[in-house]
């Protein structure tokens, strides 16, 4: 039989349509250890060589059978590019920020005219050309990249951010704003070198970390302005944790899905206001618990009950743990395959 074209229905997926089947695959980080060593491409040179980041990215469509090629494989990239100090990270650990841009030159930055030239903004454009060729118009191209307040955090500083959001909302606002911009930018030109769909990603926006009333009122408005911004390109927002008291917000940004983490507790509603929106909903099977410590069989089992509760596109609710087991992320793929069949 002849495979689906993985991006066409994807694509269809986040329009509204209803594929021929519900596509299966990433919107997370996704190189554990294992595709490291199948592919022959690791981080860190994976993370900064745009080869090896095309290698890896594309071993998630070869040995997971993912229907997604999901890159680069951190949350810092626009961050680096923006001034903070980055630990580059080793096989088993991500680059991450060490000190943010205004930790070390306290007023908020203003964008870079050569911003796109900067840090390792260049590698991941050109792995986007390298993945866009590899891939032809078979397979979804996800660039993935920190979401504005995510940006905002790593410039100031986490404690910073999550106090100033109390003690100094208008600097927050003036700095998220700022960041908005840099996605913007950066978002625009991976959809103009070939990605279809690209994922901001949102750790500091989850209810566990800042409250509802703060995320309306200094989140919720640079979130809104991304989407429009794109022209058409297709957008995805990630926010971790338990999204359940902002999801309402959440889907009426606009963007084309949203991508949430197994914490959500009442998914059944969650897809209801994402399908109001005409967004569609992405995840969310348990990282940690299911796909890092589970069976194969409990991966299965809870991938069920998410495709019974009216996920559209089902995949890992968060970024994947290094030494998570391959066999468990094949066994989403076929759980998916197992709930078509009997649907058909
Ligand atoms: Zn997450």
């Amino acid at each position: 039989m002849e495979k689906p074209n993985f991006r066409t229905e994807l694509l269809r997926t986040l329009e509204g349509k209803t594929p021929a089947r519900i596509p299966a695959g990433i919107f997370t980080t996704a190189p554990i250890i294992e595709l490291m060593d199948l592919s022959g491409a690791a981080r860190p040179e994976a993370d900064n060589q745009p080869e090896k980041m095309a290698v890896l990215a594309f071993s998630q469509y070869v040995n997971a059978s993912f229907e997604t090629v999901r890159y680069p494989f951190d949350m810092v990239v626009l961050a680096e590019a923006l001034g903070c100090a980055v630990d580059p990270g080793t096989k088993v650990k991500l680059p991450a920020v060490l000190r943010g841009s205004m930790e070390i030159s306290p007023s908020v930055p203003e964008l870079p005219e050569d911003m796109l030239e900067r840090g390792r903004i260049p590698a991941v454009l050109q792995a986007t050309e390298i993945l866009r060729e590899k891939a032809g118009s078979h397979l979804p191209l996800i660039a993935g990249m920190e979401s504005p307040a995510e940006l905002a955090a790593s410039i100031c500083g986490i404690t910073h951010f999550l106090k100033w959001t109390i003690k100094r909302p208008h600097i927050v606002r003036r700095l998220i704003d700022f960041c908005t911009d840099a996605c913007i930018i950066y978002a625009r030109e991976c959809l103009k070198r070939g990605a279809d769909v690209v994922v901001f990603v949102d750790a500091i926006s989850s209810p566990n970390m800042i409250s509802p009333d703060t995320f309306r009122s200094l989140v919720k408005p640079g979130l809104e302005r991304v989407p429009k911004a794109l022209s058409g390109g297709k957008s995805v927002l990630h926010i971790c944790g338990a999204a359940d008291s902002i999801i309402y917000d959440i889907a009426a940004c606009g963007f084309d899905g949203l991508s949430l983490e197994g914490g959500t507790k009442n998914l059944k509603t969650a897809s209801r206001f994402a399908h109001e929106s005409g967004a569609a909903l992405i995840g969310n099977i348990p990282t940690s618990g299911t796909l890092f410590r589970g069976s194969p069989e409990d991966v299965k089992k809870e991938a069920l009950t998410y495709l019974e509760s009216g996920i559209d596109v089902l995949a890992p609710g968060c970024g994947l743990a290094p030494k998570t087991p391959l066999k468990n992320l094949k066994a989403l793929v076929e759980a998916r395959n197992e709930f078509c069949e009997r649907k058909r």
